[in-house]
């Protein structure tokens, strides 16, 4: 079942790609300690090895040497040792050297439940190094250099973005969720000063708009900042790839204006999480231009995007499509072909969020929220007099007045830089077609059984989300997708929907852990919505590809058992 033009070899690996890939396993996510002499210090050794030793096991605590006992103290113990512990090198502390073999264990090729993956190797030095110097970037006396290092990754990242590198400012930040929290705040900075001091609502009457495929931050980021999320949120219907309708942005955005509501953020998504939908920033920002202009409108809503995974499609903006001189596979080149045209247009946001700990392959949490216009940031500056014990003159050159934290730690600073240094723009395209291709080698396998509906097929991101129909009872996958997309009121609707579900669910749990470690979401998809604008979700399973060791055997090992 190929759409058309697509034949079988598009999705195989090109001899070249396998062989340079060989190389940027090697360099950058093998743990090897010829190439990064910390791994061979005895606690780290201990712990690769356990790690990767662990990859066979089925059960990682029983196989752990002391492992029951070990377990039973962590659960249990609950005071703090009264005598010192003298360090010996020898005999590194057991608890410490456990919890680290035993936390998740993203190096094994099945580990593919979220967008989140193993750091590669230089990251985890940079940030090593990060942690020994631990610079606070709250503020320069307490940070030196590192706020330098902070200003030099914006740059770079600036420039990736074609935003202006002397123009823009970002600031590291712990989650992507802070990182949407910025842009939210500053549209209400910008666009209701007052708020500052009298809270919303104060003199205007407000909304924010954001997408019903947006990420779960966006609704506990507007709670926490006490938006009224029923009356005063306006969420844009996304269509079936899950990108935002321009049609009804248009609509809700002009009915504001009409209304005399003020519109303090337009929040975008670019890579949704669960299915990659982009939505596109340039037609939203020329409405924008065009509808501010028409109703006398002074401060633009400032758009932000949230491009938490999306972002790392960044680094094939200037691919050289024509040669491909990585040997990049058919399908994927021109899927990010097609990535690339939509995340050009991210120069148009005004603000965007960056997750370095997902797609970046930096030790969790490495993020970044970047501003087009630095300037922007006085926006942000809270009253001088609640900075008295910072000195004025050191003030003024850091963010500090206009950061919602106090302390900032660097590591994450530290952990991008040591990424980007290392895998730079050519690494990091390796590694991410090769989530690709095995995105779409998993996409175009799962298309060919019967019974199987793969969610947005064409959409070019790391997760693939599908629904698993009774063979027995559907006949045609897609046909049946297509009545559940069609929403209805009515009984026998409802009872199908909830039947295959219930179906998929069940072969979800009897199928077990094989070859990936897939998961469930109870909102894979959605509906349409009805006349009345009524919808539902429709839940469904869901593997997302970041994981640098995964590859086509483990693939074919998960499909041979995808419905038992
Ligand atoms: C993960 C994610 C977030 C939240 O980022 P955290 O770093 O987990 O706080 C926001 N938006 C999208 C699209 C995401 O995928």
């Amino acid at each position: 079942m190929l759409e058309e033009s697509e034949c079988e070899s598009d999705f195989l690996l090109t001899e070249e790609f396998e062989k340079r890939y060989v190389l940027i396993h090697e360099h950058y996510f093998s743990r090897n300690a010829d190439y990064w002499p910390i791994f061979k210090e005895p606690g780290m050794a201990h712990i690769i090895k356990s790690r990767f030793d662990g990859l066979q096991s089925e059960d990682r605590l029983a196989d752990y040497p002391n492992g029951s006992q070990l377990y039973s103290r962590i659960r249990q113990e609950c005071t703090i040792p009264q005598k010192s512990t003298v360090p010996n090198p020898e005999e590194m502390d057991e608890m410490l050297l456990f919890t680290g073999a035993l936390c998740k264990n993203w190096e094994n090729p099945a580990s593919v439940e979220n967008v989140v993956t193993m750091p590669c190797d230089p990251a985890i030095y940079a940030a090593m190094i990060g942690t020994l110097s631990n610079p606070n970037l709250a503020y320069k006396e307490y940070c030196g250099m590192g706020e330098d290092m902070e200003k030099y990754v914006i740059r770079q990242m600036a420039t990736l973005a074609g935003y202006n590198p002397s123009q823009a400012t970002g600031i590291f930040t712990s989650g992507g969720t802070f990182c949407n929290l910025y842009g939210y705040l500053m549209g209400i900075r910008k666009s209701m000063p007052e708020a500052r001091s009298y809270g919303m609502g104060y003199t205007h009457d407000y909304r924010f708009i954001n997408s019903k495929g947006g990420h779960y931050s966006n609704t506990t980021n507007l709670s926490l900042l006490g938006v009224n999320l029923k009356n005063k949120t306006i969420r844009i219907k996304v269509n079936k790839n899950n990108k935002i309708d321009i049609k009804d942005f248009e609509l809700q955005l002009e009915s504001c204006f009409r209304l005399k509501s003020v519109v303090t953020c337009i929040m975008l998504t670019m890579g949704t999480t669960d299915t990659f939908g982009v939505d596109e920033v340039k037609p939203v920002y020329e409405i924008r231009e065009r509808l501010c202009e028409q109703y006398g409108i002074k401060v633009l809503p400032h758009i932000h995007a949230d491009a938490a995974i999306g972002w790392s499609m960044l680094f094939f903006l200037h691919y050289n499509f024509a040669t491909n001189p990585l040997g990049i596979n058919v399908v994927t080149l021109h899927g990010l072909e097609r990535n690339v045209e939509l995340f050009r247009q991210i120069r148009y946001a005004d603000s965007f969020t960056v997750d370095f700990h997902k797609w970046g392959y930096v030790p969790t949490t490495s993020s970044l929220v970047m501003f087009k216009n630095k300037d922007d940031l006085k926006f942000l500056e809270n009253d001088p007099e609640n900075f008295s014990y910072f000195e004025d003159d050191i003030q003024g050159q850091t963010h500090l007045q206009s950061t919602i934290e106090c302390s900032r730690g660097g590591i994450g600073l530290f952990g991008a830089y040591g990424a980007l240094k290392y895998l730079g723009v050519e690494g990091y395209q390796a590694i991410l077609a090769h989530s690709l291709q095995n995105a779409n080698y998993f996409r175009h396998r799962l298309h060919e059984f019967p019974g199987v509906k793969v969610l947005a097929y064409q959409n070019q991101g790391p997760s693939v989300g599908f629904r698993i129909y009774n063979p027995a009872v559907v006949e045609d996958a897609e046909a049946e997708f297509e009545f559940e997309y069609d929403f209805n009121e009515g009984e026998e609707y409802h009872q199908r929907l909830q039947r295959n579900s219930l179906w998929h669910r069940d072969i979800f749990l009897r199928r077990g852990k094989v070859g990936l470690y897939t998961n469930w979401v109870d909102y894979i998809s959605h509906t349409a919505h009805d006349e009345k604008d009524r919808h539902c979700y429709i839940p469904g399973e869901k593997a997302v590809f970041m994981n640098p060791k995964t590859t086509f055997e483990d693939i074919d090992k998960y499909l041979a058992c995808l419905i038992v």
